[in-house]
């Protein structure tokens, strides 16, 4: 593989064995560590990329240095991720790093939602948090009167890190019946053919 910048050369090499690349890169792996710094403030440590809001980190076994990067730089390079001690396949290898993402979003959403059962007395606000923890999903219902009490209560959280539960008849009765600002909501939740289902039952999408 071609493409190293300097960059790359100067944070990797220093903390490896072998004095060039791609060997280097063999000494390394992902070591499943992760931070969610909650916003895209953070740079990554092998490639210098800014912006980002999730760290992996990647550790060397020889030298003991480590380095918390993008998870692009991981797939990028090549740098091994493993299961149970045996290596993944690149395409298992980007499956398993998504999944870990997506896990952290999932976390986020609770954080957001634990914060917002704290912030009123009311049993929907409870209900959604233990609905959310059990399903990984919300009900429209819960969804309606979630993202307007988090926006109304400034909690910092992602709607379309949410997942909205469609899959029983009374929940597409429930959105069916619902006036369509209240969709709107969590419009941004909603997956593309949640999205054509709503649209079908006689909503129209937000404009602008
Ligand atoms: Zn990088």
């Amino acid at each position: 593989m071609s493409g190293y910048t300097q960059r790359v050369r100067d944070s990797i090499l220093p903390l490896s064995v072998a004095g060039t690349l791609p060997d280097a890169f063999a000494e390394w792996s992902f070591t499943e560590n992760t931070i969610d710094h909650e916003a895209p403030i953070e740079t990554c440590q092998l490639c210098g990329q800014q912006e980002l809001r999730y760290h992996f980190e990647i550790g060397n076994a020889y030298t003991n240095g480590r380095l918390w990067v993008g998870s692009h730089c991981i797939l990028q390079f090549d740098v091994a991720v493993l299961e149970d001690g045996r290596r993944l396949s690149p395409t298992d290898a980007k499956r398993h790093l998504t999944k870990l993402t997506q896990k952290m979003q999932m976390e986020f959403c609770i954080r957001a939602l634990e914060q917002l059962a704290r912030s009123e007395d009311n049993p929907i606000l409870s209900g959604a948090l233990d609905y959310y923890r059990r399903k990984k999903k919300l009900t429209p219902k819960y969804a309606a009167v979630v993202f307007w009490k988090l926006q109304a209560f400034n909690i910092d959280h992602h709607p379309s890190f949410f997942q909205v539960e469609l899959r029983r008849a009374q929940h597409v009765e429930d959105l069916r019946q619902m006036p369509t600002s209240r969709v709107h909501r969590f419009w941004s939740a909603l997956s593309t053919s949640q999205r054509r289902k709503a649209v079908e039952l006689g909503h129209q999408p937000p404009t602008g």
